[in-house]
């Protein structure tokens, strides 16, 4: 397969990276527990720092300060999360995401319960 240009692997990167992002946040528990809203939070700060692109990483850190992640809730969470990839597009000239539209756009194929994996070890022999 032919190498990409700079510019198109870093916007490959970015809407993998952005659909991975939107489809966690839209898994995330409605009611969690104060573990997962800390594993998720801690989960932002990590990713701002390894990020692999790095003007993109940096970009982000800076979000991050001024919208710091919210994690009390799926909704909640979901919400920040276009609110901050919002901010990105504006940066890039790229047009608003309406957030209402979030739960028709984002779909993993993994069934309704997004504890299933984590049941299904539980139960495991
Ligand atoms: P993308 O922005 O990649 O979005 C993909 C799809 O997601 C869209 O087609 C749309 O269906 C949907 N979408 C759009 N907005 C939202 C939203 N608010 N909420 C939910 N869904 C939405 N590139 C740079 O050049 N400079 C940067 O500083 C930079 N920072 C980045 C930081 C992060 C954390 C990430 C993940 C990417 C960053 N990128 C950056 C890449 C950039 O955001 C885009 O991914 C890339 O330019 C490709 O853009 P796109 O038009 O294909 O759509």
């Amino acid at each position: 397969m032919p190498k990409m240009g700079n510019a198109t692997a870093k916007a490959a990167l970015g809407r993998s990276t952005w659909h991975f992002l939107h489809t966690m946040t839209l898994r995330f528990p409605d009611q969690p527990t104060k573990q997962e809203s800390e594993t998720l939070r801690t989960f932002f700060l990590n990713f701002a720092q390894l990020y692999p692109c790095g003007e993109c990483a940096h970009h982000f850190q800076q979000l991050l300060k001024e919208l710091p992640p919210q994690v009390g809730s799926r909704k909640s969470a979901s919400l920040w999360l276009c609110a901050l990839h919002n901010e990105v597009n504006k940066s890039l000239g790229k047009d608003e995401f309406p957030c209402d539209q979030l739960d028709s756009t984002y779909d993993c194929g993994c069934g309704d319960d997004p504890n299933a994996a984590k049941n299904a070890t539980s139960t495991a022999p």
